[in-house]
């Protein structure tokens, strides 16, 4: 009786094994179909890019490993427009300079660095990546916003000066340009809590190297970025308020900021 029992048991679990064995293959089978599957893109590609359309070869798209090498590598569908061409929603002009650049190795005119670096980037194209990070406006960003990130909290400051602009200039009836008043300190020690300076906004303190009409410069080019072209700053001076904890001066440098509306 003890026998019989251990042959059945035996025998289910070579029953068991078998059945798993099934099951297993049976679930690998249902994968096997999607990894054989193989899309085939014809040698030439017409393509619509954002509306525009351009032809390329396949051998181009596929050139560098980016997202455009994975899209035609025949493992996923691509999209086609009512026309029959391949679907990309990208900026066509950025897409142009990067395909200039897949057929020929050449890079973008320097005023397009950054937004084709920027492009790059979305589509992990590594080598672009790389030729663009060496230039001078992608590299300059870097260390630029290596000042400006921390500490000061510039973008928070630099809404804040364009608010307060506004708010000056809707207060004088739609004034054409407004007057603004600040107090710039890159040392901390300088940020004492007992003064504030008579301004309409202080900037620092902040750690390093850069100084403080490197910071005004910042401000003023990126509100030229902004559109605001005829943006001035002017020294006027240090602010020479008293400060009570150690009898010393204030000595922040003190900036006007004039913004024209229109
Ligand atoms: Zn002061």
């Amino acid at each position: 009786m003890i026998l019989f029992r251990r042959l059945f048991r035996d025998k289910i679990d070579e029953n068991m094994e078998e059945i798993k064995t099934i099951l297993f293959e049976e679930d690998e089978m249902k994968h096997i179909p999607r990894e054989l599957q193989q899309f085939h893109f014809p040698p030439i590609l017409e393509l619509n890019v954002g509306g525009a359309n351009f032809t390329t070869s396949l051998s181009t798209m596929k050139k560098y490993k980016s997202m455009f090498s994975s899209m035609f590598s025949g493992k996923f569908e691509v999209v086609k427009d009512a026309n029959g061409r391949f679907f990309l929603d990208r900026d066509p002009e950025v897409f142009r300079l990067i395909l200039d650049f897949m057929r020929s190795d050449v890079l973008p005119p320097k005023s397009c660095f950054l937004k084709v670096y920027n492009e790059a980037l979305y589509l992990s194209f590594d080598y672009l990546i790389e030729k663009l990070s060496v230039t001078q406006p992608v590299a300059g960003k870097e260390v630029r916003d290596c000042f400006l990130r921390g500490s000061l909290k510039y973008s928070q400051k630099f809404d804040e000066l364009i608010r307060l602009g506004k708010e000056t200039a809707l207060a004088q009836g739609g004034a054409r340009k407004s007057k603004l008043k600040i107090a710039v300190y890159k040392d901390k020690a300088e940020n004492t809590t007992e003064h504030r300076c008579d301004v309409d906004l202080e900037f620092g303190p902040w750690q390093g190297d850069p100084n403080v009409p490197d910071l005004i410069h910042c401000l003023v080019e990126d509100l030229k970025g902004l559109g605001y072209s005829n943006t001035e700053a002017h020294c006027v001076g240090i602010c020479d308020e008293p400060l009570h904890k150690d009898f010393g001066y204030c000595r922040r440098s003190l900036y006007t900021i004039i913004i024209q509306w229109w």
